[in-house]
C-alpha cells in the first residue's frame, strides 16, 4: 500500500489537508489531524441549535443538525441540517455510516426518550462516541407549589376532582391523556395550532422562549388556576414556573423519563470543550 499526501484545497486558510491511502486503483480517504470532525447533532432544542452554530463557526468541525420534523415549519437554523426520522436504530446506523459522522451529540429534549434510546444503541453498535447535552432538571424553590408526578399518564389524576382552569404547557403530543379529566377547562400552548382531542379546551400557538412579563400577563388574563409542565430544565421555558410561583398557582410537574446512562454535559460550552478535548484538532477559527 502506498501512502501519499494530496495538495491542500486552495483558498481557505482553514481548508483541511486530507491524507490519501491508495491501494491499486482504489483510494481510501482518512482523517488527518487537520480534517474537520464530522458531528451529527440530534436537535429540536435551542441548545442543539446553539451548539450547531458554534461548531459551524469553528473549522475544526463539520456539523449536521437533525430535526424530527414535528412542527409545521422548521425555523431555518442557519446551519446545515436535515429533517425527519432516521427509521429507528437501523436507519440511524445507516445514516452514521453513509455520512461518515465521527461523533454523535444527543441534544434532544429530555422527554424525547425514544430518540435518546436509539442514539445510545446506534452509537454503541457503530462504536461512535456519544455525548448527551442536557442541563439539570428544575428543582423547587421557596414559594413553589409543585406536585411531582412520574409520567404524563399520572398528571390528570393530580388535577383533582374540582373543575379548574388548567394551563397545559406540554406540547401537543400527550394532550389526549387529559380526556380522563374532562371536567376541567384546558388552555393548551403548542408551537402549531391544532384541534384538541378534549371537549373543553382552547389552543394558543406560540414558540418560546417566553419572558416572565408575558407569562404573568397570560396567567392573569386566562385566570390560570393550575399549570401542568414537563420538567424540561431549560432556561428558555422557565418563566412559566416563575409566574406560577409569583401568583401562587400550583404546578403539576411531570418528572423526566429515565434515559440511557451516557456521558453528559450541562451546556453548550462544555459540549464544545468535550469535543475539542476528546476529538478536536488544534484551533482553526473561521473568523468569528
Ligand atoms: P421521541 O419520541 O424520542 O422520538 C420519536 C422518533 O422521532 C424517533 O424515534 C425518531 O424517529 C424521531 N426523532 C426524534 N428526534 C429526532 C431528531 N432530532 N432527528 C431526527 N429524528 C428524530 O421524540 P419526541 O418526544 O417526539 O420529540 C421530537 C423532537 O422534538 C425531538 O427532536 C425533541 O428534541 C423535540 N422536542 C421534544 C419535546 C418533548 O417534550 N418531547 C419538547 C421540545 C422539543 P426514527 O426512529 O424514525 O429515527
Amino acid at each position: 500500500m502506498q501512502r501519499r499526501a494530496v495538495a491542500e484545497s486552495p483558498g481557505s486558510p482553514s481548508a483541511p489537508m486530507p491524507t490519501i491511502l491508495s491501494h491499486g486503483d482504489a483510494a481510501l480517504e482518512v482523517r488527518s489531524v487537520n480534517m474537520p470532525l464530522s458531528v451529527l447533532i440530534l436537535g429540536g432544542t435551542s441548545e442543539g441549535r446553539t451548539l450547531a452554530l458554534r461548531l459551524a463557526a469553528d473549522a475544526r468541525f463539520r456539523a449536521l443538525l437533525s430535526f424530527a420534523g414535528r412542527t409545521q415549519h422548521v425555523v431555518d437554523p442557519g446551519v446545515p441540517h436535515r429533517v425527519g426520522g432516521f427509521g429507528g436504530v437501523p436507519g440511524l446506523l445507516a445514516h452514521l455510516a453513509s455520512e461518515g459522522h465521527q461523533v454523535l451529540v444527543d441534544a434532544t429534549h429530555p422527554f424525547a426518550a425514544q430518540m435518546s434510546e436509539n442514539a445510545a444503541a446506534a452509537a454503541a453498535r457503530a462504536r461512535v462516541p456519544l455525548l448527551r447535552l442536557e442541563g439539570p432538571a428544575w428543582s423547587q424553590t421557596a414559594g413553589d407549589r409543585w406536585r411531582v408526578v412520574p409520567s404524563m399518564a399520572d398528571a390528570p389524576a393530580a388535577l383533582g376532582e374540582l373543575p379548574r382552569r388548567v394551563f397545559l404547557s406540554i406540547g401537543r403530543q400527550e394532550v389526549a391523556a387529559f380526556a380522563r379529566a374532562p371536567w376541567h377547562d384546558y388552555l393548551i400552548r403548542a408551537v402549531d395550532a391544532f384541534v384538541p382531542p378534549l371537549a373543553r379546551a382552547r389552543v394558543i400557538a406560540a414558540r418560546g422562549p417566553f419572558e416572565l412579563a408575558s407569562e404573568l400577563a397570560l396567567f392573569e388574563r386566562e385566570r390560570v388556576e393550575l399549570l401542568v409542565s414537563k420538567n424540561a430544565g431549560t432556561p428558555s421555558t422557565y418563566a412559566k414556573i416563575e409566574a406560577a410561583r409569583q401568583l401562587g398557582v400550583p404546578v403539576v410537574m411531570v418528572a423526566r423519563p429515565s434515559l440511557p446512562p451516557v456521558e453528559t454535559v450541562p451546556d453548550v460550552a462544555a459540549a464544545v470543550a468535550w469535543l475539542v478535548k476528546h476529538h478536536g484538532a488544534p484551533s482553526m477559527r473561521r473568523g468569528v
